[in-house]
């Protein structure tokens, strides 16, 4: 029986609190944290237009789905799904499909796609199989990872956005700090936190309390598709090892997580970054050239568009 409504049946043992909860009140719990976490890290104002960063897996369909439900209460704000297609085949198509069929049943989300194709001139899929990836000596997930975020950006500008929102749970935080730790990079800024830099638009992560088991409950009991394809370029890298070895970690010590974020956040000393304009694109970067037009340059394709 459910420890909170003493009716429900349980579906789900929340082990770092004890509690054993029905779905109602699981969703309703999970719901509020993510109200709570909006608002004790002020992430979102009464009127902003929020770009969700919808890859169309799982953690970003439920995020939208949740924010949706917390948006509803503020009329003068609005929400539309950034979709970034980087053009990996079955992989991402199957996960643009499901983001375009789950949105659709949604009913009223603005859903805007971009691709890499459109915005840089070729797919990922392009770029690895010429050996441009290789030649240059980078990793498919470098290129993707930060040509994604540049694409995100560039469309999130267009469609008037004053802030993005993403998907990266309690556990995704958890890995970058120690991330940033084992490279002796500490003193970066809180993740996930409403930072107004001119040039930039600001990137919240509402499920930052969240735990990523929690997630994936959420997206079961709510219909959100599951994606059955992997990317073909995952390889195990830093983060897997750490994600491997913080979730042993968590089921053997529950509230783990939670206590390790509040630790590096008591460790993080923000910096004033200082910026300057990239000499090619003109964003603001600590670096003469921004990783992106670096990228673009190693790959040998035309430069990175401001907008
Ligand atoms: Fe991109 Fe790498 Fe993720 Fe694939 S695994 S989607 S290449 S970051
Ligand atoms: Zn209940
Ligand atoms: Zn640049």
């Amino acid at each position: 029986m459910c420890n909170v409504c003493n009716k429900g049946k349980v579906v789900y043992f929340r082990a770092y609190s004890g509690e054993r909860l029905c779905s109602r009140c699981f969703t309703k719990t999970f719901e509020k944290r993510v109200a709570k976490t909006i608002a004790k890290y002020d992430m979102l104002r009464y009127n902003d237009r929020i770009a969700v960063a919808v890859s169309g897996g799982k953690d970003s369909l439920a995020l939208l789905r949740v924010l949706a439900k917390i948006e509803a209460k503020f009329p003068e704000s609005s929400m539309v799904a950034i979709t970034v297609d980087e053009g990996i085949s079955v992989y991402r198509d199957e996960a643009i499909k499901n983001a375009e069929d789950f949105i659709s049943k949604m009913g009223n989300v603005e859903h805007v796609k971009v691709s890499f194709k459109e915005l840089f001139g070729f797919t990922l899929d392009d770029v690895v199989r010429d050996g441009a990836v290789d030649r240059a000596g980078i990793k498919p997930c470098t290129v993707c990872g930060i040509l994604r975020r540049r694409a995100l950006d560039i469309a999130a500008r267009q469609v008037g956005a004053s802030v993005i929102a993403t998907a990266h749970t309690l556990d995704d935080v958890v890995q970058t700090y120690l991330m940033n730790m084992f490279r002796g990079d500490i003193d970066k800024q809180p993740f996930g936190i409403r930072m107004e830099l001119e040039g930039f638009v600001p990137r919240v992560a509402p499920f930052k309390l969240t735990p990523e088991s929690e997630v994936v409950m959420y997206a079961y009991l709510h219909n959100v598709p599951f994606q059955s394809y992997t990317c073909p370029y995952a390889r195990t890298s830093m983060r897997d090892m750490i994600r491997n070895f913080l979730t042993e970690y968590e089921e053997n010590y529950p509230g783990t997580l939670y206590t390790a974020l509040t630790s590096f956040e008591k460790l993080i000393k923000p910096s004033n970054v200082s910026l300057q304009k990239c000499e090619v694109c003109g964003v603001p970067t600590s670096r003469r050239i921004c990783r992106a037009c670096e990228i673009l340059k190693h790959l040998n394709v035309r430069e990175v568009p401001i907008q």
